[in-house]
């Protein structure tokens, strides 16, 4: 199969290539941010909501419009989903997530984390680490589920310090067979948590599990709106099944959460010459709310990827935090076998592997044009 032309950088804060979208209405949301920009409250002054407003109404602000928070159209879709109350939570978090990696700000804890509650996967997509033995064999030591109990320990310390947690890296988180009582502990603690599934193993049960749950939004991962391509790209996937897991989810969303603030979103990998947004937006979009194609990094192998030439920092180092499922933790995904740290959450607290000394030898590396220095860093496109 053709694979699509690659970028020579990969922008992780702006990775989505289409969103197709039913629901999202900017002016509304515009409206409701200015309303609370103009209002009395009495912010403190280094207020990362009112620095998020400032940058969007503020024409006088000095701020760079290369440093200045941005309202993307996916998030214009979540700020119109919360009660208005939880805005300022939500844009402190949003502009930590957007600015930081910017302006190279560390706070206490990551802007966003991701925890994988399996490294496992029923799939073997074309364009994923998965297709690795290196990973994916059992006799490897990378695969294994993640325990409720650390779990828990995991949700605890980030509760009232991050807004935006997924549960998905790199397997399906499904095949936990905790994930119910996980999304239960959850609650809704978080603003702006996400589950990632391939919706394979999507049932009547689940789909109540995830209803109920706090979650904001819940992505079905799907390239394609047909077979044979469908599990061509998605291998071990097949169309029908997922199609019919997904219908159900939406009836079941239809008739017993009628009020449910859940975004459902289908996103699909942009990798091959053979996609079609308008096809996957006639076909998914009449189900879901949003239709996504992402840009594609070469996830599948960066360890034998040729060098690239790329000096300038990576922004995940002051955006993203991952834990597996075995309480390793890492800066990122592309470098899945977890050749960059060596900090586990059990000897260390999340916050004090983010604010650690790892981390920082690792970002200065990034920030003093040394990246070529570093393995995988210097055959990853991710800026
Ligand atoms: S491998 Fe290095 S450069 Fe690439 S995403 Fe991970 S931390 Fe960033």
């Amino acid at each position: 199969m053709a694979k699509i032309k690659l970028e020579n950088k990969y922008k992780k804060s702006d990775t989505i290539k289409d969103l197709r979208s039913k629901y999202s209405n900017k002016q509304a949301v515009l409206n409701s941010l200015y309303e609370l920009y103009n209002s009395e409250r009495p912010w403190q002054p280094d207020d990362l909501a009112k620095k998020a407003l400032d940058d969007l109404f503020d024409e006088t602000s000095s701020a760079e419009p290369k440093n200045k928070f941005v309202l993307r159209e996916h998030t214009v879709e979540e700020i119109s989903r919360l009660e208005k109350s939880n805005f300022p939570r939500y844009l402190r978090y949003r502009y930590a997530y957007e600015v930081f990696p910017i302006d190279q700000i560390v706070n206490s804890y990551p802007p966003a984390i991701q925890i994988e509650p399996t490294s496992v996967c029923n799939y073997r997509c074309i364009f994923c680490y998965q297709t690795d033995p290196r990973l994916s064999k059992k006799s490897n030591g990378h695969m294994g589920n993640m325990k409720f109990e650390l779990f828990k320990n995991l949700i605890d310390q980030i509760e009232g310090h991050v807004e935006a947690v997924t549960l998905a890296s790199r397997g399906e988180p499904t095949l936990n067979k905790n994930l119910p009582k996980m999304l239960d502990y959850m609650g809704d603690k978080f603003l702006a948590a996400k589950i990632n599934t391939n919706a394979s193993l999507l049932n009547e049960t689940l789909a109540h599990n995830i209803l109920d749950s706090g979650l904001q939004t819940v992505v079905f991962s799907a390239d394609a709106a047909s077979e044979p391509l469908y599990s061509k790209l998605r291998v071990h996937g097949d169309f029908d099944k997922v199609f019919t897991n997904i219908s159900k989810f939406c009836e079941i969303k239809e008739k017993y959460y009628p009020h449910s603030k859940l975004i459902t979103r289908v996103s699909g990998v942009s990798v091959s010459e053979e996609q079609n947004l308008d096809e996957m937006e006639d076909l998914w979009g009449a189900l879901l709310d949003q239709v996504v194609f992402v840009q594609y990094n070469p996830w599948e192998n960066v360890y034998d990827s040729d060098f690239s030439d790329i000096t300038q920092p990576c922004s995940d180092l002051w955006r993203r935090f991952f834990i597996w499922w075995d309480g390793k933790t890492a800066p990122c995904d592309v470098d899945y076998l977890t050749t960059l740290s060596t900090e586990t959450v059990f000897e260390k607290t999340i916050s004090e592997i983010w604010n650690g000394r790892s981390y920082e030898v690792l970002r200065n590396k990034h920030l003093s044009a040394q990246r070529q220095s570093v393995e995988p860093c210097r055959r990853c496109t991710v800026v």
